[in-house]
């Protein structure tokens, strides 16, 4: 009995801190109602925006602001600037806005902006739009603004435009006035130089009036297919009011931000998977794409079965996959991406972009001040996807993340991950952390907590964090109560500095009838260890060495057999491990059989090693 109260108890206590998880967190909330034209023959776009602003937090606001994406493509914008200036210019940016005619660039113009009918103070500078509020806008209360605007889609640079390489007509991405988010942190209002992106959770609601020869692919569920046709119904079906324009209605709940593509050349088609989620794919009718996008359908399908079960379930009903004719970015709902280009290529980038989804789309980070906690981790799970989508059942499917790791800490200008993405003073150095480390992080976190329970926590993570703006401390905790277990060690060291990681097996000695291995920390950064000691015989026996900052140890799998030692204080550079067999009988040992540290010198790692010991002796003898 005593033991079934205590389980009560304990469950209550789960109960309990599950509920104070959060404690103290808030976020804003804004409902967009949109109406645009666009003109295809100028690109010019006019449009009205009704937003309702809640002010969940505890501030009162005197201001609010709004990115006016658009304006970084003109000449002497700030976007142009770091372009030219960075030292590794994107070849695909570089001096291309700089040349932009009168005709080319991208604006957003602001006509009329009122607060609950009430004119305010606005003023533009580059992609930054500030309002003083006529009334402040008190904790708790909501607030809304009308405004009427005008635009013009520029010649696509990159991501947004028209008439890209590829020939989409338009990629509508961050393409209206979008509200900045404001946190606990305060305002996100960094300039777009164009790389990162925040938003507030809202829901929208967005009609677009465009010549009716266009198919439009986007964020959101189309509410008048019938009115539409093109792809999303039956033709037979379909009652058009006008044969000239068409106005499509598009509602997207629960997201940070909306983007659409329109093309008079889409095939569209629709494949609805065995658990009911509508895939859409939009793509150009050219014969030598049209046999790979069809191919693709099967395997977007069984990409989001997979990380449905892996890292928590996809809740919109709807996805679409676009090609946008750039690269390849992601959105809310859809991802716009290129159409040519191999097959593999293009399965690795919808694998990408749709991952999107959780790390970016749901849970939403910002962007500009941890981008490794959206490409990192996004990144890291499509290693996983594309492992088991061609079966592949690689030791650590992640391992070229660790290789492009590697790579970068030669740089000159390295930086640690803590760096604000649009600072970085070298694009390859911001992608490589971004991308690499990021996913390295997560993999060699893996390492630390054990897979099932890593797996298990980062589920919990989506849980918890969805339809919010999680930071690294929110992880950690997530991950730290999980494995019930201190990684602050590993959260710091690997973010915020430069430090790496490098063990070596230095002596093996025999001693009595057992013999002695010495393990050596030469990397500033310390991890638990892992020894694997094969005998003669063939059979194996891993030891397993926690670190004490750790204040727990790993959750071996079932069927992983691994003897635990004494905790390694970090403060000590060496480890003596007496293994109760005799050297005579051992035939190798080796640090890290999983291949899960990014340990930066590998040669170290074995004994015997490779290419003989490292230290050099003379063979003396008594003369
Ligand atoms: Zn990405």
């Amino acid at each position: 009995m005593a033991k079934k109260q205590l389980s009560i108890v304990s469950v209550f206590v789960v109960l309990i801190s599950s509920a104070f998880a959060q404690n103290g967190y808030w976020q804003q909330r804004a409902e967009y109602k949109m109406e645009v034209e666009l003109n295809t023959d100028n690109h010019q776009m006019n449009g009205t925006q009704e937003l309702k602003y809640y002010n969940n937090s505890p501030d009162t606001l005197k201001k609010v602001y709004y990115h006016l994406y658009f304006n970084a493509f003109q000449p002497g914008s700030m976007m142009d600037a770091r372009s030219r200036t960075i030292q590794d210019p994107d070849p695909r940016v570089e001096a291309r806005i700089v040349s932009l005619k009168t005709n080319e660039i991208g604006y957003q113009r602001i006509n009329e902006l009122e607060q609950d009918g009430n004119a305010v103070k606005w003023s533009i500078n580059q992609t930054l739009l500030t309002v003083e509020l006529a009334t402040p806008l008190l904790p708790g209360k909501f607030t809304n603004f009308s405004m009427d605007f005008e635009s013009q889609v520029p010649v696509q640079i990159r991501r947004s435009g028209r008439n890209n390489a590829e020939g989409i007509a338009y990629s509508m991405t961050q393409w209206y006035p979008k509200l900045a988010e404001y946190d606990k942190d305060g305002w996100m209002t960094d300039p777009y130089i164009g790389r990162e992106f925040h938003g507030v959770w809202s829901d929208f609601d967005v009609k677009i009036t465009i010549d009716s020869s266009f198919t439009i692919g986007g964020s959101g569920y189309l509410q008048n297919p019938e009115q539409i046709g093109h792809g999303y119904i039956e033709e037979s079906k379909v009652k058009r009011l006008d044969s000239k324009k068409l106005t499509w209605h598009f509602i997207a709940p629960k997201v940070h931000d909306f983007a659409w593509a329109a093309d008079p050349d889409y095939v569209h088609d629709i494949r609805t998977t065995a658990w009911g989620l509508e895939l859409h794919f939009l793509y150009k009718n050219d014969s030598s794409i049209a046999n790979n996008w069809q191919k693709l359908q099967g395997y977007t399908e069984a990409n989001f079965s997979i990380v449905n079960d892996v890292f928590g379930e996809y809740p919109y009903k709807q996805y679409s996959v676009i090609q946008g004719g750039d690269g390849g970015m992601e959105y809310p709902m859809a991802t716009l991406i290129s159409g040519t280009g191999s097959f593999g290529g293009l399965v690795s980038v919808t694998v990408h972009e749709s991952i999107h989804s959780w790390y970016y789309g749901l849970l939403a980070t910002n962007e500009n001040k941890y981008p490794w906690m959206d490409e990192g981790f996004t990144q890291f799970a499509q290693y996983y996807v594309l492992d088991s989508l061609f079966n592949r059942n690689l030791e650590n499917p992640a391992i070229q993340a660790y290789k492009n790791y590697y790579r970068i800490l030669k740089h000159p200008d390295y930086e640690p991950m803590t760096s604000h993405a649009d600072f970085f003073h070298s694009n390859r150095v911001y992608g490589t952390n971004a991308y690499y480390k990021g996913a390295t992080f997560l993999s060699q976190l893996l390492y630390i907590m054990g897979e099932d329970l890593f797996y298990e926590a980062m589920r919990t993570y989506y849980y918890t964090w969805r339809f919010k703006h999680p930071t690294p401390d929110d992880f950690k905790r997530v991950m730290e109560k999980a494995a019930d277990m201190d990684l602050d060690w590993y959260f710091t060291n690997w973010i915020a500095t430069s430090k790496t990681i490098d063990y070596s097996i230095s002596e093996v000695t025999e001693s009595k009838k057992n013999t002695e291995v010495v393990i050596e920390r030469i990397g500033q950064m310390p991890m638990p260890v892992e020894l694997l000691v094969t005998l003669n015989d063939g059979s194996t026996e891993l030891y397993y060495i926690p670190l004490f900052n750790m204040r727990g140890s790993k959750s071996f799998n079932e069927n992983d057999n691994a003897t635990e030692c004494s905790t390694w204080p970090w403060t000590h550079p060496n480890y003596k491990l007496t293994i109760p067999q005799k050297k005579s009988k051992i035939k190798s040992i080796e640090l890290d059989p999983s291949m899960r540290v990014a340990d930066i010198d590998k040669s170290n790692n074995k004994y015997p090693s490779a290419n003989g010991s490292k230290k050099i002796y003379f063979e003396g003898s008594v003369k």
